[in-house]
């Protein structure tokens, strides 16, 4: 039977690393330079705009020898600064764009959209974009021609009209009124399935800093982490990367003895990014704070804990909650949060037996969590003044979820909250994907929709016959060396 999971594993692996969009590395090599308009052309066109995370975009039609496009560029990019890269002051709303006609490779897509003169503004859903076009006398169409864009000040105010926003060209970072501090709106944790690839990939970076895979102990933590991201992400391409990285961790930390660096003749750790290369950094969205330094990080590593919970199976959960348990024990670098975390964990004395147990506990700790840091940041001042802690779910988000409150106390219906965090932590926060799949081919969207299936019902495989080898032969080394085994003609080899 562990040979069917392990074999079934193995498809996993193969199927999860067939798909690889590259367009969010290029949003982040183009926001990285200091235009910061993202230059689309024909072959970025499509995945950029169906990648992007923002609800709208404007596309300017230019031609480089155009003059007026020259003099317009200050005007667009001035705006582009408010909502595009990493240091955007209200990101996350509206990607800025501009394709050059004058480029011969970039005549069809001009067409396309029936480029009359230059500049040309559009503007639409991001999603309408991909595979779209314009015609003049059509009416129905969600792509709008911007009729009065001539300067960074009238281009702004007619994008506040079309979504109701006051945005100033002044506007300065952590100064956003957009910054999305009402967390009482049940849509925005839609907003943080980028934010849990971005904590996944940080949290990845941080053990490679650290060097922190110490010791044979260190070492199995990671790789039971590891393979809870394999089976559970609820990103495809991390679950590739996690996958990726235990078929090859014989290799890459032979005894425990990982190398770790970036580049470098052999394959190492660092040559294997857990979420693949495309992940940008400094795009915390759902969990952006209102000052430069509160939230990031740590937001997206809770969000990645209780989606991890919502997606594992009734066998899985004990083993869901020491994987975790150890995880933040070893490779969570901030000391106060650990050994705090370690008592609560240390604190639960019968194991698991019930996935929706452990969704509880992983949420009755946050909550515990809130409560103390609430206290602490009143008196220190140390909090975000914009994302105060608060006993989560507030009544606003979860009537159902209270059966009774007072100031001192809380009653909760248990049930109500588990079906509230199954759902908020579940198909809501990939309901993004969701709905960017919509405008997807139907096999695109086939495995768009698989990222949730497969996210559930793979957890079982490779945790269940991880526990069986770990117990039978109490090395995981076996079941990586299984695998490797298995995937060596296969895998394309990583260079
Ligand atoms: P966070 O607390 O990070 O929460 C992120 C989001 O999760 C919230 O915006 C909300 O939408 C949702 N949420 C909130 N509560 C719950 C809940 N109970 N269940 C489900 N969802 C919820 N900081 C310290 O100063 N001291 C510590 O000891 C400490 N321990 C930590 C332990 C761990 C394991 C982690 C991951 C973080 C810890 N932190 C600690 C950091 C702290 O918890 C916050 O992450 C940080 O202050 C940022 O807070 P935030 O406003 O982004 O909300």
């Amino acid at each position: 039977m562990s040979l069917v999971h392990l074999l079934l594993f193995a498809g996993l692996v193969i199927a999860a690393s067939s798909s690889s969009p590259g367009s969010r590395l290029i949003l982040r090599e183009i926001s990285d330079q200091k235009d910061k308009a993202v230059e689309l052309n024909t072959t970025n066109f499509d995945s950029v705009l169906k990648d992007t995370p923002a609800k709208y975009a404007v596309v300017e039609f230019f031609a480089h020898w155009c003059p007026a496009c020259r003099n317009y560029k200050p005007h667009y990019e001035k705006v582009a600064r408010l909502f595009n890269g990493p240091d955007a002051i209200h990101p996350g709303i509206v990607l800025m764009t501009r394709v050059d006609c004058a480029m011969k490779t970039n005549t069809k897509l001009c067409d396309k959209f029936s480029v009359s003169h230059y500049p040309m503004l559009f503007w639409g859903p991001p999603t309408k974009f991909v595979s779209g076009s314009w015609e003049p006398k059509k009416d129905k169409s969600e792509i709008l021609v911007i009729d009065d864009g001539r300067t960074a000040e009238r281009l702004l105010n007619w994008i506040n009209k079309q979504i109701g926003s006051s945005y100033g060209l002044d506007d300065q970072k952590f100064k956003n009124e957009h910054a999305l501090s009402n967390l009482t709106d049940y849509n925005q944790i839609s907003q943080a399935v980028y934010d849990v690839e971005e904590a996944t990939a940080e949290a990845f970076d941080i053990i490679l800093a650290h060097k922190a895979i110490k010791s044979s102990e260190t070492s199995a933590s990671f790789i039971r982490f590891i393979q809870l991201l394999a089976a559970h992400h609820l990103s495809r391409r991390c679950r590739k990367g996690a996958a990726e990285i235990l078929v090859n961790y014989d290799d890459l930390c032979p005894s425990g003895n990982c190398s770790y660096e970036k580049s470098g003749g052999n394959d190492t750790l660092g040559n294997f990014p857990i979420c693949g290369k495309d992940v940008p950094r400094g795009y915390y969205m759902f969990c952006r704070g209102s000052k430069n330094d509160t939230r990031g990080f740590s937001c997206g590593l809770w969000v990645l804990m209780h989606s991890l919970s919502v997606r594992i199976e009734d066998g899985e959960s004990h083993f869901a909650f020491t994987t975790i348990c150890d995880f933040v024990n070893n490779f969570f670098m901030c000391d106060e949060c650990r050994l705090h975390f370690n008592d609560m964990c240390l604190s639960v004395k019968t194991p698991f037996k019930k996935a929706r147990d452990f969704v509880l506990w992983v949420w009755s700790t946050h909550n515990k969590v809130n409560e103390r840091l609430l206290k602490d940041e009143a008196s220190l001042g140390t909090g975000d003044p914009k994302f105060p802690k608060i006993i989560w779910p507030p009544k606003e988000l979860c009537p159902l979820c209270y059966l009774s409150s007072n100031q001192k106390s809380i009653e909760w219906d248990h049930e109500h909250v588990y079906k509230f965090l199954k759902n908020y932590y579940g198909p809501k926060l990939v309901s993004l994907y969701k709905e960017k799949s919509v405008s997807r081919s139907k096999e695109e969207t086939v495995s768009a929709t698989e990222d949730l299936t497969v996210a559930t019902n793979a957890l079982v495989v490779p945790i269940g016959a991880a526990l069986a080898i770990a117990i039978a032969s109490c090395a995981f080394g076996a079941l990586a060396c299984y695998w490797r085994t298995q995937q060596k003609n296969r895998k394309p080899r990583r260079r």
